[in-house]
């Protein structure tokens, strides 16, 4: 795992100052990280590296988990795809599940950072332990589009929400009509991580053979956890009508999230729907695969991220790190990283994702201009060193209550 000082050579050195700066005001305050899933997913995916490089500067940072069965994780699963404005039924069975398993984490995980960092709904309940820890401040981040929500499950989770001190949303136009303090804050990508280092053409090859994909035709990958809201069916149907014009293979790959339990299920129709087309890759990928991943996306000409809602969709990011041409659709937070046209191209449809696909793969050069300023473009917005700062200022800030932000 990289050591804070190496992201010197691509932030500079001033960036790494300041954020020892930081830390140091953040002496003798413990921040606790909850959430409820060690891997899979984005959440996951920023915390493994943000806690061991706040620890790093000095700052007391723990990570801790709710724990919850599988009628629980069915519940939040569905909170969420409503949240990102999902029809979903919710029953009051629901409600009541999901306050039986949060009752159950109210008396069992210890609460004991004086900032208590909870990470989207799952967890939200905790909040009621907020007396418990005297002058604590209670943050709750949101990773979830909710510029639409479900109105019946946004006012179940409301009146926990109103309880903590500050909320981060991921986007603007994910904010809400709160009444308290709001902050907007984009996530990252770690640029030393096995995920986006560089990696040797070799590397990169030897993946391409352990998943029998020939390197001689164009390559378009998503990279996703299997879920409705990444679209892959939608995926296929693009490739196809590519397919019809331009010959080229089509990767999906992704894994499961332990609190994501409709995976195997998707996993499942999209094979179903990819058919014996020996040019379909779809991919189960375990977990901590890393290098794998960061090899797929290198060895693709074109990256798709084809979703029907996303939070921010941090596969975007990775890609764009690695100056490839991204097709995405534009919702949640990837309007933030794709700028049309300058860093990649936006779709709302099946037929807009093909067209789009098409324009990159017969326009080489053109595709490698967007990869580029798409690179620059996470440079100069989307790395870990940033997100440090933004939560390290979060953090102080809650010792501030005068300063009032609003976004
Ligand atoms: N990811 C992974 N393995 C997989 C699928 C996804 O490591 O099989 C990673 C992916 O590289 C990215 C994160 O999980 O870092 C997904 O974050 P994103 O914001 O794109 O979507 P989320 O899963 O949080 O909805």
């Amino acid at each position: 795992m990289a050591k804070i000082t190496e992201y010197e050579s691509i932030v500079g050195p001033h960036t790494i100052e300041e954020l020892k700066l930081l830390a140091g005001k953040l002496q003798g305050k413990l921040i606790q990280n909850i959430n409820s899933t060690a891997v899979g997913g984005g959440v996951a995916e920023i915390l493994n590296r943000m806690v061991p490089l706040l620890q790093e500067l000095g700052v007391d940072t723990r990570w801790d988990f709710i724990k919850g069965g599988e009628d629980f994780f069915n519940v939040t699963k569905k909170f969420h795809n409503a949240l990102h404005g999902k029809s979903e039924e919710i029953t009051p069975q629901m409600f009541e599940i999901f306050m039986e398993t949060s009752q159950r984490n109210i008396d069992e995980v210890k609460t004991i950072g004086n900032v208590v960092f909870i990470h989207d709904p799952q967890p939200i309940t905790l909040v009621k332990k907020k007396t418990s820890i005297p002058d604590s401040k209670w943050i709750w981040r949101c990773h979830i589009d909710v510029s639409a929500p479900d109105k019946q499950v946004w006012n179940f989770l409301a009146p926990f929400i109103h309880q903590y001190d500050a909320a981060v949303f991921s986007s603007p136009n994910f904010s809400q009509l709160l009444p308290i303090r709001q902050f907007l804050i984009t996530p990252s990508i770690d640029p030393l991580s096995d995920k986006n280092k560089d990696l040797p053409q070799e590397t990169i090859d030897k993946v391409l053979e352990k998943y029998h994909i020939p390197a001689d035709t164009p390559i378009i990958t998503q990279i996703s956890r299997f879920d409705y809201l990444k679209d892959p069916i939608g995926v296929i149907e693009a490739y196809r009508l590519v397919k019809k014009r331009i010959d080229c293979q089509l990767i999906i790959a992704g894994g499961t999230a332990t609190d994501d339990p409709e995976s195997t299920k998707v996993f499942a129709e999209t094979k179903e729907v990819a058919g014996n087309d020996a040019d379909i890759h779809i991919l189960p990928i375990p977990s901590g695969s890393d290098i794998e991943i960061n090899a797929l996306q290198r060895a693709s000409d074109v990256i798709i991220q084809k979703s029907l809602r996303e939070g921010f969709g941090l596969t975007v990011t990775e890609a764009l790190w690695k100056a490839k041409p991204v097709v995405a659709s534009g919702t949640g937070g990837i309007p933030l990283q794709v700028k049309h046209k300058y860093s990649g191209l936006l779709c709302h449809s099946v037929a807009g994702a093909a067209f789009a696909i098409k324009q990159l793969l017969n326009s080489p050069e053109y595709a490698k201009r967007l990869g580029k300023n798409g690179h620059e473009h996470i440079k100069q917005n989307f790395l870990l060193t940033r997100h440090l700062k933004d939560y390290m200022l979060l953090f102080l800030c809650m010792y501030h209550p005068e300063d009032i932000v609003y976004l």
